[in-house]
């Protein structure tokens, strides 16, 4: 049987083996750290919540993501926030469906009800040409096997460039941003974003989440930094 050659999709290097999707040293360079289940940040003890979120907790209440921002994923994020690429959209969540299943399977989070995702302002989302998290979040949903509400959560306000702002700024500018369109009383959450930072908008989203009446919220992401 004549056999195609292939690439790895985040370093492009040739595969030994086509079906795999990513090379080996990508797959190792993906190792998750050890991380505090709840807000994703590094901690010594990888199953018990961190001091920070003793301390002050998050309002959401489990995050998921695939590596630390660092090569290979940092590149193929890039690419996905400038360029329009639906087969990169769809890889990328691929990568996110695995972690949630291993961590389904550890049982370190529930199954959620409902996936959402950070809206983008529409004049953002006309500038890119399209949303990459909605093309993410309708592959991740059919994966999990729970649905999707694409206009779940809407974005009211036009905020300012979060990462210019300090931690106090960037939580004013984010107050009344969005409003949640759908009915999630009583529904455990899965709230998808690309990169999560320093996490206010998704502190800020979590927040009228469980106001809405929601059960529970868990962030899935791609990458996890500060
Ligand atoms: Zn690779
Ligand atoms: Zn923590």
């Amino acid at each position: 049987m004549l056999t195609m050659p292939a690439a790895c999709w985040l370093c492009q290097m040739p595969l030994a083996l086509a079906h795999h999707g990513i090379c080996s040293f990508c797959q190792r360079a993906l190792q998750p750290p050890c991380c505090c289940p709840r807000c994703g940040l590094a901690t010594f003890y990888p199953h018990a919540e961190c001091g920070r979120c003793l301390q002050r907790p998050p309002s959401w209440h489990r995050l998921v993501f695939v590596a630390d921002w660092r090569p290979p994923l940092k590149g193929a994020i890039r690419k996905l926030k400038f360029l329009q690429r639906t087969a990169l959209s769809v890889m990328l969540a691929r990568l996110i469906l695995l972690t949630w299943l291993t961590a389904r399977r550890e049982n370190r989070v529930n199954r959620p009800d409902l996936l959402l995702c950070v809206p983008l302002h529409r004049s953002r989302a006309w500038r890119r040409g399209y949303n990459q998290l909605d093309d993410m979040a309708r592959y991740l949903a059919r994966g999990i096997g729970i649905p999707y509400a694409p206009g779940g959560l809407s974005r009211r306000k036009k905020t300012k460039i979060q990462h210019l702002l300090n931690a106090r700024a960037r939580r004013r500018n984010l107050r009344g941003a969005f409003r949640v369109e759908t009915d999630v009383k009583g529904r455990h959450i899965a709230l998808l974003d690309d990169v999560v930072t320093t996490g206010s908008t998704v502190e800020e989203i979590s927040r009228i989440l469980l106001r809405a009446g929601a059960a529970s919220v868990q962030i899935l992401c791609l990458c996890r930094t500060l």
